[in-house]
């Protein structure tokens, strides 16, 4: 929990997929029309999960970013790679079918709990989400989940913990609530476990030890409604509505790249996404304007001089659209209004996009699906963000994404053409990572 919300709710309505294909897209649609659809059993005789040392994989049609492509792969010590020193210790044969990178999930905060992990990864395997970024997290229960993720039949994870905030700032509220819900686990609350709270220099000071004591993957601050930091600062009015010290972003970049470690910044508002861009954070947690609060739009309208300073800067944005759905009033069409059109002007620019549904009860496929009923992407844009930017966005050192030699050799099997119907990258008959096949889900 962190963000957001505090409860996930909704009820996934899988939107309507039809309407304005784009000229590429009709063109993929006529190919596949021409070609008959794979015939694949939901797991080819003789093909047992687990592990080996070396494969052939062989009648697959790979997407290569673009396009699929019928070809094989080879994968040695769970890797692609180009030749292999001997005979393959086994061989698959994916009889025309679809094979695409994993998914991702870059802003959620479940998997944080020992007692619901065995689930909850069971649940990302199947939905083909292979990879997990979790910005506010409490660092203790993480430790109890590590055992069961970062391996090659699970999840792969990475994990903020404690997030930067102000005194009484965003989400102290929140994790009262929590607190209360949940019996007060922590003596003084959630202060110093999920977030720590910084209104100086002296007191980033003085938390910066005990933050990278915790060994955080990443580091995450709370920005909001920095355009009115100062009213809101002293005024218990905005307790829970408020945030970092926007003068305070560049000094928590300047330690955490020291440290060699990323920053991730929870927005609210347009400003606060130029603040972001300004101080240096790595990636924006949010597109501005999924709120809950008041709604004016202008306010929500990312500066065109700001996007083009993240794109220069390469910082990602992760999209989190799907929230929006359970705002209280009726305005859910303005504020869809502005997420796409904020999502073109970024992806116009170049910058850097990842999916995240910040929503508890769900994986990224419910942001996927969002994405795909809004328009804001073509098909073949949403599949290359769900799969390599967003792999990329949470595990920038890995080689995730493509489906080449050189690369981790992790993908998913699908039943139908994802570019004609988007729908079939959730018609998964084999899932496929670091050299393991793995069982049925
Ligand atoms: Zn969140």
């Amino acid at each position: 929990m962190g963000c957001a919300l505090g409860v996930a709710l909704g009820v996934f309505a899988a939107a309507g997929a039809a309407g304005a294909a784009d000229a590429a897209d009709a063109v993929d649609a006529a190919t596949a029309a021409a070609t008959p659809s794979a015939v694949l059993p939901d797991r080819p005789s003789g093909d047992a999960p687990g592990p080996a040392d070396s494969w052939l994989i062989r009648n697959g049609r790979w997407f290569d970013g673009n396009a699929f492509v019928a070809d094989e792969r080879l994968v040695l010590q769970g890797r692609f790679v180009d030749v292999l020193p001997g005979p393959p210790q086994r061989t698959l044969d994916l009889h025309g079918a679809w094979v695409v990178p994993p998914y991702g999930e870059a802003h959620n905060h479940n998997l944080d709990d020992l007692a619901l992990a065995p689930a909850l990864i069971r649940r990302y395997l199947h939905d083909g989400v292979f990879y997990l970024k979790n910005p506010t997290d409490v660092a203790e229960q993480v430790e109890r989940v590590r055992p069961l993720i970062n391996r090659p039949d699970s999840v792969d994870a990475v994990y903020a913990h404690a997030g930067i905030t102000a005194t009484d700032g965003h989400p102290s509220l929140l994790y009262r609530f929590v607190a209360e819900r949940e019996g007060n686990p922590y003596p003084g609350g959630y202060r110093d476990h999920a977030y720590v709270c910084v209104d100086n220099e002296q007191d980033l000071a003085a938390v910066w030890p005990r933050l990278l004591a915790t060994h955080p993957d990443f580091i995450k601050i709370y920005l909001l409604y920095t355009d009115s930091f100062a009213k809101r600062r002293d005024d218990p009015a905005f307790r829970g509505l408020k945030g970092l010290d926007p003068a305070l972003v560049a000094k928590v970049s300047e330690r955490a790249h020291a440290a060699g470690l990323r920053v991730t910044a929870h927005v609210e508002t347009a400003a606060d996404f130029s603040v972001a861009v300004r101080g240096g954070v790595d990636e924006i947690a949010h597109l501005p304007g999924y709120t809950f609060g008041v709604f004016n739009v202008e306010r929500f309208v990312l500066d065109p001089a700001a996007v083009a300073d993240a794109a220069a800067r390469g910082v990602t944005v992760v999209t989190t659209t799907s929230i929006a759905r359970n705002d209280p009033g009726n305005r859910l069409a303005l504020i869809e209004a502005n997420q796409v059109a904020n999502l073109r002007a970024l992806h116009a620019a170049g910058v850097r996009l990842a999916l995240g549904s910040d929503d508890y009860a769900q994986t990224s496929v419910v942001e996927a699906m969002n994405l795909l009923r809004l328009e804001a992407f073509d098909r073949r844009t949403l599949l290359n963000l769900w799969t390599r930017d967003t792999a990329m966005a949470i595990f920038p050192g890995r080689s995730l994404g493509q489906l080449q030699a050189g690369y981790e050799a992790s993908f998913l099997v699908l039943g139908g053409d994802p570019l004609v119907d988007f729908h079939e990258t959730q018609h998964i008959l084999l899932r496929f990572k670091q050299g393991w096949l793995l069982p049925d889900m």
